[in-house]
């Protein structure tokens, strides 16, 4: 890989637009496709290089990540007609940052290795705070070589750890998922069972956090729940497709999860009733509908 390639970066949500501005601010020469125009012209507006197409994106780049949200979205972006696929020239290292199925991480891995590309599953765990600070929780499944030539691009996002071989990273990324889902549903219950016994919740809340019940999940979003904000960060929407992943693969492993495949049917529900929008902290907003009339 030439010493600072060229970067073209795929879906720039609320992951992939501060992702792609700290590889800006790296030196990086970043070239930034969203299909929705106006997170391209917020890319722009970041110091970094709007393209009008994915293959305009793509043509010439010595990296292409992609971080859009679901496993049909990587499959589009890879395979449809003027996909990373179709523009990427031989050696191109592509990393896919989304969050998808271990099983379409393979695929894609191999369907490019058969095309002459270098391909990591390289999926993220920190929210939004963690993109936008730079230090992301980096899960990266594929070759070795392929992770030394990527160390650079990953630097800017945060610490990167190889896992195992195409698909690894995914797998990681899912019983991540299933650790924060229980989480977040444990500090919901207990935030409602303190409420309930009129304790002050701030004070509560903070010395849980100094013990064994502390967590990134109470540090990060404990305040918010407090006070029933629930704007994402992480959106109930994507959490469902996450749970929908780790309960088809520990299925697929022949383990089970039980809490998982509960708190699941928790964050379905919650989608269920429209709240997909909302950040998975609302798995509070749902209890509190299941603890009491007035709330
Ligand atoms: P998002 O919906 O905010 O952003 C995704 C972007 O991708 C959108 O702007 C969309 O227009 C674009 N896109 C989709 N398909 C495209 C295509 N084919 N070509 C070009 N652009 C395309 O989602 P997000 O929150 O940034 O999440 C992205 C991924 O990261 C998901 O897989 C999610 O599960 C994962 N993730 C999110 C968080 C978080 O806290 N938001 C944390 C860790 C991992």
């Amino acid at each position: 890989m030439p010493q600072s390639p060229t970067v073209a970066f795929i879906g720039l949500g609320i992951m992939g637009l501060p992702m792609a501005a700290n590889l800006v601010s790296a030196g990086f020469t970043v070239r930034g496709y969203d299909r929705a125009p106006q997170q391209t012209d917020r890319f722009a507006g970041k110091g970094g290089t709007a393209a009008s197409s994915l293959a305009e994106a793509v043509d010439g780049a010595g990296v292409v990540i992609t971080m859009v949200p679901d496993s049909p979205d990587v499959d589009e972006a890879m395979f449809a007609t003027g996909g990373v696929f179709d523009s990427a020239a031989s050696g191109t290292l592509v990393i896919d940052m989304s969050t998808i199925r271990p099983d379409t991480a393979r695929t894609v891995a191999e369907e490019g290795r058969i095309r002459g590309l270098r391909v990591l599953d390289a999926p993220v765990s920190g929210g939004e705070t963690g993109a936008v600070e730079g230090v992301l929780s980096i899960m990266v499944g594929g070759d070795s070589a392929d992770f030394h030539a990527a160390a650079d691009v990953f630097a800017p996002l945060g610490t990167a750890v190889p896992v195992g071989p195409a698909g690894a990273g995914q797998t990681v990324k899912a019983a991540n998922q299933l650790i924060v889902a229980g989480n977040i549903q444990l500090v919901a219950e207990a935030l409602v069972f303190l409420e309930a016994h009129g304790v002050d919740t701030e004070a509560g809340l903070r010395v849980l956090n100094g013990g064994l019940a502390g967590s990134t999940v109470l540090t990060r979003k404990g305040e918010a729940m407090r006070h029933r904000r629930f704007e994402p960060g992480f959106r109930i929407g994507l959490h469902d497709k996450d749970m929908g992943i780790v309960t088809a693969a520990a299925r697929e492993a022949g383990v089970p999860v039980p809490t998982g495949a509960l708190v699941a049917q928790f964050i379905g529900a919650l989608k269920a009733q429209g709240h997909g929008g909302l950040d998975h902290s609302a798995l509070l907003a749902l209890l509190d509908r299941i603890a009491t009339e007035q709330k």
